[in-house]
């Protein structure tokens, strides 16, 4: 059970109560995740029958990935990060990089939900007042319920203030129209936080009069799923069509959750990286052990420089990307501003990854294309992790607007 730990100093040593909490991941997915794994069988080593025709996860799969989080909840995993007073541990930031990274580097299987992620507390829900805190925070921090984050729409992803969802004032209630897409673990989820225009941006301007309301999901229609390559189920169209809320379904402060939003933004490039990381950690090592094994030409391929050289290009690469990750969570927990840190952090560890990922499919031959290995699913993965949370594009521009480049 992970406690309070202080803020590390400058150094990259790993504390003793980090170590006993990476053990007691280790065992907790060796015990509790992996037997979960074994017993789904098929239903999860075969990415086509996890899911149902239009894509949504079949609900044996949805019931044991619930079973993760609420196991983990209990032993104090899930959602360490969040306060202790809400029910989490209030680790640091540096602990919680490392948690992700670790997890991340068991590989993708049903281990990768034992941390919240997009469908677990954010820190934007600490703004939760009151009934708030008991009807959706805690129980979110519990693992009982889960939401999701609902801010891109068709016409607005990079550009998000441009979004055409609004709520309207109407007596004391509003009432909220719009449609959002591509909202990970929408088809699942108990409520939604959806960012809608309340004030034009012509009044407001261009980051103010934007609001956050909790909408429940019996509020909203889900259209089709937004099935991306290698993440199938977990993304869909949400649709509000003159949905009544009333006062206490805002979040915070009317007309300022984007400025909000943008306080965690950092966060959440971090958690991504820190997968990135984790996982490209796990992919070097499949890489490593088949270049010592897989003989071609009378030696192992690893003999080849044509190979170690690539493996060790990744590994240097990825060592880099894990020192900018620990920098980052260490000035995390030193509220320093870190706006360049966590995009230079995402930008490169993603990228790291794509090419780690890249690589350990062409190290492993025939057998990296294989549906039998999960090498293909990835490399998808790595795709996708250049897209979300900030595309490599906006990370640059922020880099470079940083910097003073343009
Ligand atoms: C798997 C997955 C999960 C997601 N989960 C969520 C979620 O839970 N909640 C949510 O709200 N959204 C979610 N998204 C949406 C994601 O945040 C957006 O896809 C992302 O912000 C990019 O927006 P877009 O796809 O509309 O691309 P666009 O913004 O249309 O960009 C298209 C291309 O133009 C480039 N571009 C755009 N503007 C600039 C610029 N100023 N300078 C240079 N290049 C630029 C982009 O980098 C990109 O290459 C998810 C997406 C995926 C794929």
């Amino acid at each position: 059970m992970p406690t309070q730990d202080p803020p590390s100093g400058v150094s990259f040593s790993e504390s003793e109560e980090w170590r006993l909490i990476e053990k007691s991941i280790d065992e907790f997915i060796e015990q509790e995740i992996d037997p979960l794994e074994d017993d789904l069988g098929e239903l999860w080593s075969n990415p086509r029958r996890r899911h149902e025709t239009d894509g949504r996860l079949v609900p044996e799969v949805v019931e044991a990935i619930q079973t993760v989080r609420k196991k983990s909840a209990e032993n104090g995993f899930y959602a360490m990060n969040m306060p202790e007073e809400h029910g989490g541990e209030g680790v640091s930031h540096v602990t919680w990089y490392r948690a992700k990274k670790h997890v991340a580097s068991h590989g993708t299987g049903l281990s990768e939900f034992v941390l919240a992620g997009p469908e677990g507390p954010k820190p934007l829900l600490l703004a939760a007042e009151d009934e708030q805190v008991e009807t959706y925070l805690k129980p979110l921090i519990r693992a009982e319920l889960s939401a999701g984050f609902a801010q891109t729409e068709p016409g607005a992803g990079s550009d998000s203030p441009a979004m055409q969802t609004t709520a309207e004032r109407d007596g004391d209630r509003w009432v909220l129209n719009g449609t959002k897409q591509w909202i990970t673990n929408a088809p699942y989820a108990d409520f939604l936080q959806v960012f809608a225009r309340t004030t034009p941006q012509e009044e407001a301007g261009r980051y103010g009069g934007i609001t956050c309301f909790l909408v429940e999901a019996d509020e909203y229609e889900i259209g089709s799923l937004n099935n991306a390559v290698g993440l199938e189920g977990m993304q869909a169209e949400v649709r509000f069509d003159d949905v009544r809320l009333d006062e206490e379904r805002v979040l915070g402060q009317a007309d300022t959750a984007f400025y909000n939003a943008m306080d965690f933004l950092s966060l959440g490039r971090m958690e991504l990286g820190a997968e990135a990381v984790g996982l490209a950690v796990n992919l070097l090592d499949h890489a490593k052990q088949y270049a010592n094994d897989r003989e071609a030409f009378g030696r192992p391929i690893g003999k080849f420089q044509g190979i170690s050289h690539t493996i060790a290009r990744g590994r240097a690469k990825n060592y880099a990307a894990d020192a900018a990750g620990q920098k980052l969570a260490w000035k995390m927990d030193q509220n320093e501003s870190v706006v360049e840190d966590a995009s230079i952090f995402k930008w490169f560890a993603t990228q790291t990854l794509w090419e780690i990922a890249d690589d350990t499919v062409q190290v492993h031959g025939a057998n990296g294309l294989s549906e039998d290995n999960p090498f293909m699913e990835h490399l998808q993965l790595a795709r996708i992790l250049r897209i979300v949370e900030g595309t490599d594009e906006i990370q640059l521009n922020t880099i470079a607007k940083q910097f003073g480049a343009r």
